[in-house]
């Protein structure tokens, strides 16, 4: 058995991962990440593309924000699109003065595994049955199987960023923790394309065939999505049906802008909102997926893990530099004030813009009535608004 010594153990190298140790490392806390698969696989996987500007802030913080202003499009409003016609919330006028940002997960993550590599931080990639050992206690352990050789880790503090099927929360007594849990009866079919996107702004779509997005990862490529149900396989849908599917829930502006072409990525998203309570178990910590799963709706997956990576790194900073737990008592209660509102508005958007299957046409009316009454209120705009480009951090204490 290899052994070894850091403060912090983090388990996984996704964005929470990269960023925790990123912050900390800037905060001269030593940390090591384990991550189970390879560098390249991590970089493969084609997910989130929104971010606030709490996760900008928080690259720019972490010294990796300069390519993401170079090439990140911010974006101040989205269409709206029902009943065949488009309208739009014009968040910054609405907010006064927030924006999103347009930059996808992956340059993010290429971003800050770049910039660990640089600062020759230790990233192990390929670690096998990571096990997370006494977080009860002041004295946790991390083990793991890397090239034929266990390792052991001994750390003060093991931050769980791990991801939904991680094994941090797995690894918590069932009587010790809460979990919330809502399965949606539909998935997203997401289209990948190096074609200018149809908006220069994101399109959500209510239409009678079901819901659609139309995203996009920069200028010249493009993000798209369609409701499809659970029981569809991505193998059965060509490009051909995909575009031609996607013309269908568009207004006639949209299919006459949309540009299509063959897609470098396709893939179906089962849809969840689920929160874990607490945030904390001793001293084992989970952030980002680990803890909570959000429907894409809303565009808050990525924030949220973002938000949990700027708690936790100010309380573990704190508790070193300035010989404090407060920070670390109340990350979890802090972290979930915030979660639940964004899990609200989530679960409340993708209710909104989506045809569930047990719905009748009554429903279908209620959404279109809503809409309506949100595009022609000054508040109801904003209550969009204002949760879109993320809700300030303490926002309940203002
Ligand atoms: C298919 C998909 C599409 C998405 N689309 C959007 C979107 O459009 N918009 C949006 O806002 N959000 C989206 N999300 C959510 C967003 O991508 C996540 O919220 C974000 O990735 C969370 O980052 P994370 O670091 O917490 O978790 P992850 O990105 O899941 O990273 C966790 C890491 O831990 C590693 N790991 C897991 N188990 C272990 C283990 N036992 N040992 C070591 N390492 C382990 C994993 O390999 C992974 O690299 C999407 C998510 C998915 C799955």
């Amino acid at each position: 058995m290899a052994k070894t010594r850091t403060q912090v153990a983090i388990i996984g190298a996704g964005p929470s991962g990269l960023l925790l140790g990123q912050l900390l490392h800037k905060a001269g806390i030593d940390a090591v990440i384990l991550e189970r698969q390879t560098g390249d696989y991590v970089l493969g996987r084609i997910r989130a593309g929104i971010l606030e500007q709490v996760c900008i802030d928080l690259m720019d913080e972490a010294g990796v924000g300069e390519r993401m202003h170079r090439e990140g499009l911010v974006h101040g409003g989205i269409e709206l699109l029902f009943g065949g016609q488009r309208h739009r919330i014009d968040m910054n006028k609405l907010t006064g003065g927030k924006n999103v940002m347009v930059y996808g997960q992956t340059e993010l993550t290429r971003d800050l595994m770049d910039a660990r590599a640089a600062a020759g931080l230790p990233t192990v990639y390929e670690a096998h049955d990571v096990a997370v050992h006494d977080f009860g206690s002041t004295k946790p352990r991390v083990t793991y199987e890397k090239g034929g050789v266990q390792h052991e880790i001994e750390c003060d503090f093991i931050a769980g960023c791990d991801g939904f099927h991680g094994v941090c929360r797995a690894s918590v007594p069932r009587n010790a923790l809460t979990e919330y849990e809502k399965v949606y009866p539909f998935g997203w079919l997401g289209l990948l394309s190096d074609t200018p996107p149809v908006c220069d702004e994101l399109i959500y779509v209510n239409s009678p065939r079901g819901f659609a997005l139309c995203s996009q990862r920069s200028r010249t490529r493009s993000r798209y999505y369609l409701q499809v149900p659970l029981t569809d396989k991505v193998e059965e849908w060509t490009d051909a049906a995909f575009w031609q599917e996607l013309r269908l829930r568009l207004d006639d502006e949209g299919r006459d802008k949309l540009v299509t072409g063959p897609s470098i990525e396709k893939s179906i998203a089962p849809l969840r909102s689920f929160i874990t309570e607490p945030m904390r178990f001793g001293r084992m910590f989970l952030a980002g997926d680990a803890g909570h799963i959000v429907p894409p709706t809303g565009a808050k997956g990525l924030n949220l893990a973002a938000t949990d990576v700027k708690v936790l790194s100010s309380a573990l900073i704190e508790h070193y530099q300035e010989k404090s737990d407060a920070g670390i008592d109340s990350y979890s209660e802090r972290c979930l004030r915030r979660i639940w509102k964004a899990e609200r508005f989530s679960w409340w958007f993708t209710t909104l813009m989506h045809r569930f299957p047990d719905d009748g046409a009554i429903v279908a009316k209620f959404q279109q009535a809503e809409l309506d009454y949100l595009i022609h209120s000054e508040a109801g705009g904003r209550t969009i608004a204002e949760n879109y480009v993320g809700l300030p951090l303490d926002f309940a204490e203002k």
